[in-house]
């Protein structure tokens, strides 16, 4: 099989739109076969959307959480001062 006898690019799996397989409409993802996601790009969006609407609560906590364990080993190693 030859790649010309592809007639068109398989459809995103969120939304069934068949898009044209470039990194316009698709991220890349080095482990996919062609090197692009199954979603499209407005699928992925709305999935970190949905998701953050979902977990906002969680996911700040956790930022804060990281940004105090950061500050913590800066101090530590006074990389604050560093150039
Ligand atoms: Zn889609």
């Amino acid at each position: 099989m030859r790649f010309t006898d592809v007639p068109s690019p398989p459809p995103c799996t969120g939304c069934g739109q068949t898009l044209p397989r470039t990194d316009e409409f698709y991220g890349r993802d080095a482990l996919a076969p062609q090197g692009l996601r199954r979603r499209c790009r407005s699928c992925r969006a709305a999935e970190a959307r949905d998701y953050y609407t979902e977990h906002s609560a969680a996911i700040l906590q956790f930022k804060r959480k990281r940004r105090v364990e950061r500050a913590a080993h800066w101090e530590e190693t006074d990389h604050w001062n560093a150039a």
